[in-house]
């Protein structure tokens, strides 16, 4: 299995273009330091490609990645659809700019695509220029990752979600309640046996997330924020990470205590501005490698 790290930050991406706080300005005076909004690639077939999460920077992720690049055709891609971890705009806006698709599949939850269909009319305003087909990503369940329109296809990737929280997007707050709002991705490669856990949002660390992450060879986990009181301290919210829906790498509540005891190769992703982790220098980084974890980095490229 290949999977391809297209981003690593949190909402905002690093710069966010209204911020200026030391993570900002540091990536604005250092482009290594810039983090594009968080998304990864996985090659299901050869040459054929899924996108978990499409967002905002969705053009400059696939023109930074030769094998998400047209051709040979004039107008063919290997990017076949887009798997959705969540409804939140961050992760979907990227879906419109894909519009100049012939087709699309997009495989989500019930709910992320009542909230994609019903709130942000997707299918509404994408019909004229292209054709989406919907999946239904069930959670438990693990079904192909499907390399087209027609059904299941010779590719051994399998794909199952784990549902991770029932947070909604602001846009979509009064929507029912469910517990697949947000799901963690458990990817099989049934050929070679190994798999891969993509949890960019963990609220919980609950029993059925912690079975995924013991079985996976691999493990990428929200690392947002550093510690819980970081968004009141830094003053971007009222709330602490976890009352936003985003367990903290440190302390009690932190997951980095629960990733050291894996046997798996760990690595934090979907950090936000302000968490230390933005700058390379930060001591935050030595901690992480005595526990043998690891920060995500754009372009990173992950073989199983
Ligand atoms: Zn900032």
């Amino acid at each position: 299995m290949l999977l391809q790290v297209l981003g690593t930050a949190a909402g905002g991406g690093i710069p966010q273009w209204n911020c200026a706080c030391p993570g900002c300005s540091g990536a604005r005076a250092h482009c290594v330091r810039r983090r594009r909004h968080a998304s990864l690639a996985v090659r299901a077939d050869e040459g054929r490609w899924y996108l978990v999460n499409a967002t905002p920077d969705i053009g400059d992720q696939i023109e930074a990645h030769p094998a998400l690049h047209p051709g040979p055709g004039p107008r063919q891609t290997p990017i076949a659809g887009v798997v959705l971890t969540d409804a939140e705009l961050d992760h979907t806006l990227g879906i419109w700019r894909l519009r100049e698709a012939e087709g699309l599949e997009l495989l989500t939850t019930a709910p992320v695509r009542r909230a994609l269909e019903d709130r942000l009319h997707l299918g509404e305003v994408l019909a004229p220029y292209t054709t989406l087909t919907w999946w239904e990503l069930e959670p438990r369940g693990a079904q192909p990752l499907r390399a087209d329109a027609a059904g299941p296809s010779a590719s051994g990737v399998r794909i199952s979600a784990v549902p991770v929280s029932d947070k909604r997007p602001r846009y979509a707050a009064d929507d029912p309640a469910h517990d697949a709002w947000v799901v963690a991705l458990r990817l099989y490669d049934s050929a070679t046996g190994r798999s891969a856990l993509y949890a960019p949002a963990v609220a919980t660390w609950s029993d059925a997330l912690h079975s995924a992450a013991a079985e996976a060879d691999c493990v990428i986990v929200d690392g947002t924020f550093w510690d819980d009181e970081e968004p009141r301290r830094t003053g971007i919210s009222a709330r602490t990470a976890t009352g936003m829906g985003h367990l903290p790498v440190d302390g009690p509540d932190g997951t980095a205590g629960i990733l050291a005891t894996l046997s798996a190769r760990c690595l934090y992703t979907h950090l936000n501005n302000t968490n230390p982790l933005v700058d390379p220098a930060a001591p935050q980084h030595k901690q992480l490698a005595r526990l043998g974890i690891e920060v995500a980095d754009d372009g990173m490229v992950i073989e199983l």
